[in-house]
């Protein structure tokens, strides 16, 4: 189940990161509660992660366990208009899942490629849609229980929310997730999808990245304040700020973590120049 070679780069969508102390592949939620119950009694640190889509580990060692959901069965059900999802569910198999069955909700969503308990991490959204608009409860475990707990409990926003405040030795792991969506015809809510993927593929690069580097501040556009700045194709080493949008980083070539962390300082510093404006990572750093 644990994983000797514990490199973390193929582990990420932006194929970044060095070594840790172990990675656990588990295949049920069974199981990976097992292993987070181990490694709490034995004071061991650990991170859980999704699809690593939001992630930007250092090339350094990390001193600590990567237990990764991406293994775990899926499991999904639904009981008038409302499904259930285990954690390891994408998005895309969330939306397929719920689109068969008359149920609107994931259709813009899905264009993230997260899982569901990544997505509820990091808060994720996209085109005016969030993850918590759909949310109703969590399975979540949390001081050596499962629990259940409703979203109006939950600390969360704009990509945020309280599971990111997770320190490494008693992490709460989120196991399922309960939804409520709308009715709604299948061709309809799959005419939604596509519009939403012929945008995304109109305004957004292919290639190896963790998706947008800043949040957006307050009713602006950090893609904007970006290519204002005219940082839109500043490369270093392996790594270029994406020509098609200034909020995108890709690894073009074998980047290191040293290129990202350069264009990220370089690009927060010239918005902050010519707009006053510091931007927040969206990404989460872990260095
Ligand atoms: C091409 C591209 C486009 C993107 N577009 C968007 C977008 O439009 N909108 C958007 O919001 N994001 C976008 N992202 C970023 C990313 O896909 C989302 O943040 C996504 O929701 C992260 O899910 P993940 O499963 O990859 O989580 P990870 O990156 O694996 O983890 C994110 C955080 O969640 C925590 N976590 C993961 N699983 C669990 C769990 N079961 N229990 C507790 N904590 C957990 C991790 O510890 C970590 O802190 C994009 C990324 C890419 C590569």
């Amino acid at each position: 189940m644990m994983k000797k070679e514990a490199w973390l780069a193929p582990l990420t969508s932006v194929g970044i990161g060095g070594a840790c102390l172990g990675i656990f592949l588990p295949k049920t939620n069974e199981e990976l509660v097992d292993i987070v119950e181990k490694l709490q009694q034995q004071n061991l640190p650990y991170k859980v992660i999704g699809n690593g889509t939001n992630l930007l580990f250092s090339d350094d060692f990390h001193p600590f366990f990567v237990i990764s959901t991406r293994k775990i069965a899926k499991k999904m059900s639904k009981k008038d208009n409302f499904v259930k999802l285990s954690s390891s569910t994408t998005l895309f198999e969330a939306y397929q899942f719920c689109m068969k069955n008359g149920l609107s909700g994931f259709e813009k969503l899905c264009s993230i490629p997260g899982n569901i308990g990544g997505a509820i991490a990091s808060g994720a959204s996209c085109y005016g849609c969030s993850i918590f608009d759909y949310l109703e409860k969590l399975t979540i475990f949390q001081r050596g229980k499962i629990v259940e707990i409703g979203k109006n409990k939950i600390d969360c926003g704009y990509h945020h929310s309280e599971f990111l405040k997770n320190n490494f030795l008693s992490p709460t792991v989120i196991l399922s997730a309960k939804f409520k969506l709308q009715k709604d015809q299948p061709c309809k809510i799959q005419k939604t999808y596509l519009n939403i993927c012929s945008k995304r593929r109109l305004s957004q690069p292919a290639g190896k990245s963790y998706g947008c580097t800043f949040k957006n501040p307050e009713g602006q556009s950090a893609g904007f304040l970006l290519e204002k700045s005219g940082l839109k194709g500043q490369s270093c080493g392996g790594a270029k700020i994406s020509e098609k949008h200034a909020n995108f980083i890709i690894n073009s070539d074998s980047a290191r973590f040293e290129d990202f962390e350069y264009l990220i300082n370089l690009a927060r510093k010239k918005v902050e120049e010519n707009f006053g404006i510091t931007l927040e990572n969206d990404v989460e750093i872990i260095k």
